[in-house]
């Protein structure tokens, strides 16, 4: 009789111990004793790749090590219990949790329960998203003769928390207990650029761009550009951006943005992220060291569309005419709203018309107010301090509004103006020193950028090299 040990990636770069506590052997059926295995995985186990699944029913050469370990002491004596490492694999489907999860898979309601509790310390079972996959072991013990029932143990559960994050919760003599195991990525730069037809958005998806890159240059620029209005076919956009990939080249996560240009009827606007020596900030720069972040945001949400100006309109509700005194952009309920620049909350509660409303005091002559929220960001009341982009609240179409969207004022000394021309008063201006480093950093950079092929480049050399191949 052969044991077979089916090995799954939950010990990569840690090296584990399983003990399975109390394990009867009877051997010849006369000796009856407890016998406590160690499985200690070598190196080479320890670096198997976690893509690497382990549905194979034969045990791969690399765990040669480990097979020795269990079946030795079974050689010895042929008629010893099968003991078999179970590795399942599920995915989260819809109103599963992980208690469920883990019963459903052969798992007692006791260690289900013990193994959740030790993956709560640094991980909230409530973020299980649904098609995640949860990876499971079981030890599973057949008695020699059918004289007693198999028995089934889990030993482990994991779950990938980020792309280079894992949790286990493993057991030991006493129980489980975490371990939490740090994929290294690679940070590597990558560079898109693209000539502008129907949509940035569209421009950006083609040129390879992943969408919270997307996101991100659409950021940077919105202190400066209505994305709305301004941009015209034939506009131009280039990125370069960080990004980290596996060992295989994988991409599986982005970095920032550290060099961005829009080119817009001809004329380049270029942004430099830099962080000034002095107070250690980090922003977008102009090739001559103005900051591109403005005391107030133009469009405090994003990838909105403005539905309604400032000015006298008919009231969609009301009927009759009357003055807008805000600007509306109409999005889907639940978008996040952003603060519009730093600044203190002055009020955040149910207001009259307006229904859910936060309005933000910036400096001594202004404000921006925000209405007809879904709700509020956690935290948000009076007299809580917000930075410009962080979320205050959610889309909604509470108070007086006929569907979801943002209506926002900004108030100078207490009057609305229109959110769409207020001039704005700039951000820092680098001077002196500060400025002469900063010019040197944008030459090496801009040297940096020229040397880094364009995803679309790659995409096809990549597609050369695999023909070659077949
Ligand atoms: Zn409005």
């Amino acid at each position: 009789m052969r044991s077979k040990i089916k090995h799954t990636a939950n010990g990569k770069k840690s090296s584990y111990k399983y003990v399975i506590p109390l394990l009867t052997v009877t051997v010849g059926g006369v000796i009856g004793g407890t016998v406590a295995y160690s499985f200690l995985p070598d190196e080479d186990i320890a670096s198997i790749d976690a893509s690497e699944s382990s549905n194979s029913s034969e045990t791969d050469s690399a765990n040669s090590s480990l097979k020795e370990v269990v079946t030795a002491p079974q050689e010895a004596a042929p008629t010893t219990p099968t003991i078999e490492e179970v590795t399942k694999t599920v995915s989260v489907g819809k109103g599963d949790t992980l208690m469920k999860l883990l019963t459903r898979s052969g798992a007692t309601p006791q260690e289900s329960h013990q193994a959740i509790v030790a993956l709560s310390e640094k991980y909230d079972p409530r973020q299980l998203k649904i098609g995640q996959d949860i990876k499971l072991s079981f030890i599973k013990e057949t008695p020699p003769e059918q004289s007693s029932p198999e028995t089934v143990q889990l030993i482990s559960v994991s779950l990938k928390e980020d792309v280079d994050r894992e949790l286990a919760a493993i057991r030991k003599e006493d129980g489980f207990s975490i371990e939490e195991t740090v994929i290294s990525l690679e940070k590597e730069m990558a560079r898109a650029e693209g000539v502008i037809e129907n949509s940035l958005f569209l421009a950006a998806s083609k040129a390879g761009l992943p969408t919270r890159v997307i996101l991100d240059l659409i950021r940077i620029y919105s202190y400066d550009v209505d994305f709305q209005r301004e941009i015209q076919t034939g506009d131009k956009f280039e990125v370069f951006f960080e990004r980290f990939v596996d060992k295989d080249g994988n991409p599986l996560k982005e970095g920032n943005v550290q060099y961005a240009a829009l080119t817009l009827s001809g004329e380049k606007i270029a942004l430099y992220r830099y962080q000034t020596p002095d107070d250690k900030l980090v922003d977008y720069y102009s090739p001559l060291g103005q900051s591109v972040r403005k005391t107030l945001m133009r469009t405090p949400i994003d990838g909105a569309r403005l539905t309604s100006g400032f000015g006298k309109r008919k009231h969609p509700i009301l009927g009759y005419t009357k003055m807008h005194r805000g600007a509306d952009f109409g999005a889907p309920r639940g978008t996040p709203i952003m603060a519009a620049g730093d600044g203190v909350i002055e009020m955040a509660g149910r207001n009259g018309a307006y229904g859910n409303y936060v309005r933000i005091r910036h400096t001594d002559s202004y404000k921006t107010a925000y209405a007809h929220m879904k709700g509020f960001a956690k935290g948000m009341r009076k007299g809580k301090r917000v930075k410009q982009g962080q979320t205050i609240g959610y889309v909604g179409t509470t108070g007086r509004s006929t569907g979801p969207h943002l209506h926002y004022e900004v108030l100078k000394n207490g009057r609305q103006i229109n959110p769409l021309s207020v001039k704005l008063p700039a951000g820092r201006k680098l001077k002196g020193k500060i400025l002469t480093s900063f010019k040197s950093f944008v030459k090496k950079m801009d040297i940096e950028v020229a040397a880094v092929p364009l995803l679309t480049e790659m995409a096809q050399l990549e597609a050369k090299n695999k023909t070659k191949i077949d």
